[in-house]
């Protein structure tokens, strides 16, 4: 399945950039939910987590060190951060292209329910 995500992938709709290597691209989300909000997109195409498979976790693994080191070259390592990846209609997912969400900046609330 196509979604928007690809697109931006694909570069056929703009999005801003921050980073990009050979597997992962990452931008800043539209709708911002924390001063800083980056989505870590793979290049590989998986719906959900639940479609990676079992003995591919670099998948998941470059989506959360990148994150990482983006959130540390930003300033914001000793602060903290959060990263989330929603999954399906209770997680809250609505693109359906596996992305992990970076939000720092702030103190975040508690989440839950
Ligand atoms: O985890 P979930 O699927 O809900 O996250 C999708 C995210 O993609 C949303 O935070 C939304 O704001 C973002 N988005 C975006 N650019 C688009 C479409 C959606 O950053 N063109």
């Amino acid at each position: 399945m196509t979604t928007i995500f690809h697109k931006i992938i694909q570069r056929e709709i703009p999005a801003d950039i921050v980073f990009e290597d050979d597997h992962v691209i990452a931008f800043r989300d539209i709708a911002p939910q924390a001063p800083v909000h980056v989505l870590f997109v793979p290049k590989q195409d998986f719906a959900t987590l639940n479609d990676v498979p079992t003995d591919a976790p670099e998948i998941i693994g470059r989506l959360a060190v990148a994150a990482a080191r983006y959130a540390k070259e930003q300033g914001f390592a000793d602060d903290g951060y959060r990263i989330v990846m929603n999954c399906n209609e209770h997680g809250g997912q609505t693109v359906f292209q596996i992305h992990l969400h970076l939000l720092a900046g702030a103190q975040l609330g508690r989440f839950g329910t």
